[in-house]
């Protein structure tokens, strides 16, 4: 059977995974698309030579007879209604971070989803399907450290654009490591404290960087996430977790090892689309299987609140002191 799948918003990351659907992965073909820019619309059935229909809107995708399943990627704020929309038609449906821009959004989509009494919905945090980040996690559910005592992050960028404010470490930047530092400990923060340290000459007068986020877990973990977004040197994505017997640190992506004009050197990526562009691939196949069977296997609607509650924490606390992270007890659908 082949999975019939509506794209909702086809910018950037919405026609690549359209792209994937299309030319790299199995079981699934998009047969309707939409965007509020006609243009990108328009774009993305042509460049892809898709059969797929163009609707006036997202309510139009998620409603139509030929969609099975919905892919979100549209603006973060409109992903609460669509998402909503699809809980509301019964359709399974793929939504990019965040999965909705507040607390209360998500917890909504939660309550829904209850209410509904099956999981339909999956948030993009592609870090979990990254072949470095699950090794890590697999040394971590195996005890092959003893218990994670502390963990050390690095999220470094190599610039910004303008638009880019300082709450965005933390919700565009920091998030991905609120959902995958949650996994990799399966554990809830409990706190969260931002600290500022001297400003680079290259971040721009609006914005405080970089930030090292400080985080509490419910068993005591202790971990810092440094979130540095004017890096200048590339892409690096670090986490080291310091275990009761050993220590397990990430990966770097590979990479051929040169020996030239008396340098020992390895590349470093610069852009973050490279560094994850094999999770996207296992992601979206993972979520067109699991799709398939009726199935949720991937991050829940209630990993995307869970993340959203210690972003809304971190975002308070770069204004000082320590924050609270209080969750609530999770529904019994997503345990
Ligand atoms: P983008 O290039 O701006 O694409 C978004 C597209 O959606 C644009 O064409 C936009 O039109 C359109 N749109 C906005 N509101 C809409 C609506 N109500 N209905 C239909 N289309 C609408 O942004 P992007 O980089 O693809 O990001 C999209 C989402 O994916 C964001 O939430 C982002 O955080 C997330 N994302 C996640 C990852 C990840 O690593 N998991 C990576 C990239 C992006 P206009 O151009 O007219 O605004």
């Amino acid at each position: 059977m082949t999975l019939r799948v509506g794209v909702i918003g086809t910018g950037a990351i919405g026609k690549d995974h359209a792209r994937r659907i299309t030319k790299t992965l199995a079981g699934a073909k998009v047969v309707a698309v939409t965007d509020v820019n006609a243009d990108n619309a328009n774009d993305c059935v042509k460049d892809l030579n898709l059969d797929a229909k163009i609707c006036a809107n997202g309510h139009d995708v998620i409603n139509s007879a030929e969609v099975d399943a919905v892919i979100v990627t549209s603006w973060g704020p409109s992903h609460e209604e669509f998402v909503l929309a699809a809980i509301a038609a019964g359709k399974p449906v793929f939504c990019e971070k965040p999965l909705a821009t507040t607390a209360d959004g998500c917890n909504r989509i939660v309550q829904a989803e209850v209410a509904y009494g099956k999981k339909l919905v999956q948030v993009g945090f592609m870090r979990r399907y990254d072949t470095g980040y699950r090794a890590l996690k697999a040394v971590v559910d195996n005890n092959k450290i003893g218990e994670p005592l502390m963990i050390h992050c690095a999220h470094r960028n190599p610039c910004v654009g303008e638009n880019y404010k300082t709450e965005m470490a933390i919700t565009d930047t920091a998030i991905h490591e609120l959902d995958v530092l949650r996994w990799l400990t399966n554990d809830d923060y409990i706190s969260a404290q931002v600290l500022m340290p001297k400003k680079s000459k290259h971040a721009l007068s609006h914005l405080s960087d970089p930030q090292i986020v400080l985080l509490e877990t419910s068993t005591g973990i202790r971990i810092d996430v440094e979130v540095f977004v004017n890096a200048k040197y590339g892409y690096d994505i670090q986490c080291e977790i310091v275990g009761e017997t050993g220590i397990a640190k990430l990966p770097d992506p590979s990479s051929i090892i040169m020996r030239s004009e008396e340098k020992l050197s390895t590349e470093i990526l610069n852009d973050w689309k490279d560094r994850f562009i094999d999770s996207y691939d296992i992601e979206l196949q993972e979520w067109i299987n699991s799709t398939l069977k009726g199935e949720v296997n991937g991050p829940t609607a209630w990993d995307g609140y869970a993340a959203s509650v210690a972003a809304d924490a971190c975002v308070k606390a770069q204004k000082g002191g320590i924050v609270p992270i209080t969750m609530g007890a999770c529904p019994a659908l997503y345990n």
